[in-house]
């Protein structure tokens, strides 16, 4: 009879872990993965910043520029 209390017991425990340490390894495993997307993107980034003429004023700029440095016009 103890024996099925400390099974109990002890399977009670192992969700209160399991309910606890999961919601973290979530999060850590997010956040790892969200380090690794932002890390290749800035890679890509600065592997092609090679040139782009601006439609606008022919400005030639490098390509990972949000817009036109000299008459700001978005790409
Ligand atoms: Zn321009």
């Amino acid at each position: 009879m103890i024996w099925a209390a400390v099974a109990i017991g002890l399977v009670l425990v192992v969700l209160y872990l399991r309910s606890r340490r999961d919601p973290y390894s979530l999060r850590d495993l997010e956040r790892l993965q969200n380090q690794l997307e932002f890390e290749s993107v800035e890679e890509i980034s600065t592997d092609e910043a090679d040139e782009v003429i601006c439609p606008n004023c022919f400005e030639a700029y490098e390509s990972n520029r949000p817009a036109c440095p000299r008459c700001g016009k978005l790409k």
